[in-house]
């Protein structure tokens, strides 16, 4: 496994939006999304310990906590979510919500976007462009350009860029039909995080949604990056951009931590699935992993953070659209709530992606005590997806060090 930056960062500890190494340096953590209410938040702390104190099994037994905690999920979602399948990871989850559509729809096609990741099972790998698996892709899997705001398909921005990404997957939709595959799914993110977070209006994805319900599919939405508040002004990222997914997958920041994912789909999609696919998870929805989930939800909740990521991130933003007016590099503010960035550029006018600066930004970053990253279709945009506590404060610091950072790095 790789790890991020040309010096490595050997972590001890952590609290809070900040974490410690082997050396006692403190570090404001401005990328880790797993621990989503805050590194070691004392509730998750407890509730894990108290549950652990107390019963952990596999899951082959009746326990309240898995269903105090579904009930509790899935009224965060409007109709028709009422059921949940819990498991261990993001990737688990999409493997589950593959075959959750093909027990739908009967059918195995899946389309996915050409720059995204969506987890490390052999299924879900096949989804993956940017790491090709060895044995090649399946032709039941086909991929449509990532969208891209900036450098929209076809030119045009907005709605007219949407109606061009619908035409690419209604294509794939053709494709997949005339292979024999048939068409059963469209999965995607829909905050577009590993693509680089496109500035996507609501309602962007109206046009592919119609594509697929007409070609008889399902829509998968990955929430994996954007879920549980972090994006501000929903919940979900779904919710923020108007679309109505068939299914939804969730993982990461889930249980701040403990490894927890889960399905989200009507009880029709469950009962469908079951009535397919023969399905047991030793570890998934533990009695532990459900009080640490159910921690998790209720401080998400109960201390406000979904509305503290939308009045930070906007702060954060200005903060970044500030340094734009100072620094010609930045060519893109983007994001929404805790969950934003800049696109790095070598000059406005052609916007040829600044890949290797943006890698020595990152690092230089790290070594001014600032833990961020960069992604994106040309790894150019500077990804900041800090814990959800992250104040105005935290972002003063990390808007002050990145002023000092662009100034002081070579653009070439
Ligand atoms: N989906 C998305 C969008 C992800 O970013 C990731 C992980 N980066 C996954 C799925 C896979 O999650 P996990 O590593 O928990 O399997």
């Amino acid at each position: 496994m790789s790890t991020f930056y040309d010096e490595p960062v050997h972590l001890v500890r952590g609290q809070g939006v900040h974490l410690w190494d082997a050396d006692g340096r403190q570090y404001l953590d401005c990328y880790n999304n797993v621990p989503h209410v805050g590194h070691c938040h004392p509730r998750v702390v407890e509730a894990i310990c108290q549950q652990a104190g107390t019963l952990n099994t596999h899951t082959r037994y009746l326990h309240e906590g898995i269903l105090d905690y579904v009930e509790a999920l899935v009224a965060t979602f409007d109709a028709p979510f009422d059921t949940a399948l819990m498991c261990c990871t993001g990737s688990e989850a999409n493997d589950v919500a593959l075959r959750m559509a093909q027990a739908l729809t009967g059918k195995t096609g899946v389309i996915a976007t050409d720059h995204t990741y969506h987890g490390n099972t052999t299924a879900v790998h096949q989804l993956s462009q940017t790491n090709p698996p060895p044995g090649g892709y399946w032709d039941s899997v086909r991929f449509v350009p990532a969208p891209d705001s900036y450098r929209p398909l076809g030119g045009e921005p907005g709605m007219a860029h949407a109606q061009a990404f619908a035409a690419k997957v209604q294509e794939q939709i053709d494709a997949l039909e005339a292979a024999g595959h048939g068409f059963s799914s469209l999965i995607l993110c829909p905050f577009f995080a590993n693509e680089g977070f496109p500035d996507l209006p609501h309602g962007w994805l109206d046009p592919v949604q119609a594509v697929v319900k007409k070609a008889g599919g399902v829509i998968i939405a990955d929430e994996v990056q954007p879920g549980f508040g972090r994006v501000g002004t929903h919940f979900w990222g779904h919710q923020k951009i108007g679309l109505r997914p068939d299914i939804v997958t969730m993982g990461k920041p889930m249980a701040n931590g403990h490894p927890v994912a889960a399905v989200v789909a009507p009880a029709a999609t469950m009962q469908a699935f079951r009535e397919r696919f023969r399905y047991f998870n030793t570890f998934g929805g533990n009695p532990v992993s459900a009080a640490a989930a159910l921690a998790t939800l209720r401080v998400v909740q109960e201390e406000g953070l979904q509305e503290n990521a939308r009045v930070v991130g906007d702060y954060a933003r200005d903060g970044l659209r500030e340094l734009a007016t100072r620094h010609e590099c930045i060519g893109d503010v983007r994001g929404s709530g805790l969950f934003f960035g800049a696109e790095m550029v070598l000059d406005r006018g052609t916007k040829e992606p600044a890949t290797a600066f943006t890698k020595r930004v990152a690092n230089a970053m790290r070594q001014q005590g600032i833990l961020l990253n960069f992604l994106g279709i040309h790894y150019n945009v500077l990804k900041i997806r800090p814990p959800l506590p992250f104040s105005k404060a935290n972002a003063d610091q990390l808007i002050g060090t990145l002023d000092r950072v662009l100034a002081e790095t070579p653009l070439a």
